[in-house]
């Protein structure tokens, strides 16, 4: 099957709320590919990522409707499952989420949103190493973040306290893409 066929497929069965069965065909294809493989794409599908974005309901989309968050956790899903780009051509042709937002920067943000979910998951997991949490700003270029995500700048909180990411009272056109910055005991 040709990378695109498998991706079509993928997507059908997620639409009809096969996800074990999708998961286990990007598994089998992605074995069956001979081509070397990149060291910057981890191509093996993250069950786990996966269920996240199937349930995420992050604040930084909050106002979407149900179905609008259906297409959108579906296409975070296939950008997690290393189909997503473009994203958009997993959404239907001119969706209006009705956000401040095109629809492919609001499925960033819930992959976003899922990536660092995980973060903070994982962190939760060893909470005594951890003294404290930053938020580290998006790279400056070529856009540069946005003066709200910037107040975060500097402050720490404990694991736990810190504000959601993406930053639901984010201005900027393409989306919060702040992140988590640990603080590690005797730092
Ligand atoms: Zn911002
Ligand atoms: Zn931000």
């Amino acid at each position: 099957m040709d990378r695109r066929d498998v991706a079509d497929a993928v997507f059908d069965l997620l639409r009809r709320g096969a996800v074990g069965d999708a998961i286990n065909l990007v598994a089998r294809e992605d074995e069956a590919d001979t081509r070397p493989r990149s060291p910057f794409f981890e191509t093996r599908p993250c069950a786990e990522s996966i269920r996240m974005a199937l349930a995420a309901n992050p604040r930084a989309v909050q106002g979407v409707s149900d179905e609008v968050l259906e297409h959108l956790r579906r296409a975070a899903v296939m950008v997690f499952l290393g189909f997503g780009h473009p994203s958009e051509r997993w959404l239907p042709k001119g969706l209006s989420t009705g956000l401040r937002v095109d629809s492919e920067s609001a499925v960033n943000l819930l992959v976003a949103y899922v990536q660092e979910r995980r973060n903070i998951l994982q962190a939760s997991q060893h909470a005594h190493l951890i003294s404290g949490v930053f938020i580290r700003q998006g790279s400056e270029q070529p856009f540069p973040p946005c003066p709200v995500c910037r107040t975060l700048e500097g402050k720490r909180w404990s694991l736990g306290e810190q504000p959601e990411l993406p930053y639901e009272h984010c201005i900027h056109d393409m989306g919060c893409r702040c992140s988590y910055e640990f603080v590690y005991r005797g730092e």
